[in-house]
């Protein structure tokens, strides 16, 4: 892999392991010296039910601010009676201070203080190991209730710090050559688990001399599919953009999707991120086999939607991933197609060595065969980059995290048994 050109696309501050990630174990190293929050985590998503009915709601659960983005905090401390632009003054204290003690919040009223230690709770999802590679990557495990676990991953590269969030605990898509497909679909990460990702990074990190966040990008390559948990992901990107919360501009962001077209034109419409589209077929009759969702939105529905996204953008690209695997779809004859799908898209390229799990069915595509793929892309006027190998020590991988998952939907032993596997 040395042989090939580092990685240096800002949308693709991702990580390649040569070790499996399955099955990562609930313990590790603990934090040292960060403070872990005490507060337990409410088991319910409170995003994924209106605020009005959070705040009607009956009994005395208290709200996860975590949950909330700016104009629902708005909403939120109007029902308590208070003025609107204490809402700012909130989200400073939670996300650019990462506080999560009302009392030590010193300009808020201590009457105020008193409220919200009596309704609201700060409670990003429990730490439950961090660890760090002799390159620098850190990771942490984060518990998110009934056993399962997910990942968040941090990779510096010189003056950009890029965190890797997870967005689904597992996924359900189901393609053939990923580590979390094959361990099946839980459930969707609440707002609050998609943003207490950077919430605990950022506080573990914090700044440098300069007084810069370490953390300056975030791409979405974690663990699921974000396009299939929008209005989480939604919510949390407000937050991520917001100059009260984490004040990242919408280059900085990337999400990766496999393609689910009404959600990516709903994307568009939102929050237009840089995009990253994981594409690792140049036709569908492939695409279909190794990404299961092109059965329901073929390449040309996909690509379409591209070229809507990049309307709502213009000075953008689109970042083409494409893992390489071994005799599938590694030849001249693939890259040659590839470019005669994507002619009309403005787009850049990042080739992803494959990354073997247990039983998966894969080999990784050899140095010279990555190389020769690259050329003829880059031959054709394309910026085409390898994703590097980081992190390998301590398994950390963006978007082959296994974190621990429970399936709930039992995909293995649907597969297992009708021996698809
Ligand atoms: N679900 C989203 C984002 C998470 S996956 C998506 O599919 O785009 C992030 C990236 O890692 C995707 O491009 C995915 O195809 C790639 N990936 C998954 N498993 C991999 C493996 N075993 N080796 C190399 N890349 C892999
Ligand atoms: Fe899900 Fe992405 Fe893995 Fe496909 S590559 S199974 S969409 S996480």
């Amino acid at each position: 892999m040395d042989s090939l050109k580092p990685d240096s696309d800002p949308s693709a501050g991702a990580l390649s392991p040569s070790a499996p990630l399955s099955g990562v174990p609930l313990s590790g190293t603990p934090l040292s010296g960060t403070p872990l929050s005490g507060t337990p985590l409410p088991d319910h998503a409170l995003s994924d039910v209106p605020l009005s009915d959070v705040l009607a709601a009956p009994g005395n659960t208290p709200v996860n601010l975590l949950d909330f983005n700016l104009a629902q905090l708005e909403t939120f401390v109007e029902s308590l009676g208070e003025k609107r632009f204490r809402a700012r003054q909130l989200m400073r204290w939670i996300h650019l201070y990462g506080q999560d003690d009302f009392s030590a919040m010193s300009d808020l009223a201590r009457s105020l203080r008193e409220k919200l230690a009596g309704r609201a709770v700060i409670a990003p999802p429990k730490l439950l190991a961090s660890q760090q590679s002799d390159d620098g990557t850190q990771k942490w495990v984060l518990e998110v209730g009934a056993g399962n676990a997910i990942e968040t991953v941090f990779i510096p590269e010189g003056d950009r710090g890029t965190l890797c969030v997870s967005s689904q605990v597992g996924c359900a898509l189901a393609c053939t050559f990923c580590s979390t497909g094959h361990q099946g679909f839980n459930r969707n990460l609440t707002t609050a688990e998609i943003i207490g990702q950077l919430w605990w990074a950022n506080r573990a990190l914090g700044r440098d001399p300069k007084g810069e966040r370490i953390v300056s990008n975030v791409v979405m390559m974690g663990m699921g599919e974000p396009l299939a948990n929008l209005d989480n992901v939604d919510a949390a990107l407000d937050i991520m953009l917001d100059d009260f919360g984490y004040g990242l501009s919408r280059r900085r962001v990337t999400l990766s999707t496999s393609g689910i077209v009404p959600a990516l034109d709903k994307l568009r419409e939102r929050h237009p991120v840089a995009l990253a589209v994981s594409l690792h077929a140049p036709n569908d009759a492939l695409r279909d086999v190794i990404v299961p969702i092109n059965r329901k939105y073929p390449l040309a529905e996909l690509l379409a939607a591209c070229k809507r996204y990049l309307a709502a953008a213009p000075r953008d690209f689109v970042t083409f991933e494409y893992v390489m695997l071994d005799g599938v779809n590694d030849t001249v004859a693939h890259a040659h197609e590839l470019l005669a799908l994507i002619h009309d898209v403005p787009c850049k390229f990042n080739l992803i060595p494959f990354n073997p799990f247990p039983n998966s069915i894969y080999r990784r595509s050899r140095s010279e065969t990555i190389s020769r793929f690259r050329d003829i892309l880059m031959q054709a006027g394309y910026v085409v980059t390898v994703r590097r190998t980081r992190g390998d020590d301590i398994d950390a991988a963006c978007g082959q995290l296994a974190g621990q998952v429970q399936d709930k939907s039992r995909r293995l032993e649907r597969l297992t048994r009708e021996g698809l596997r």
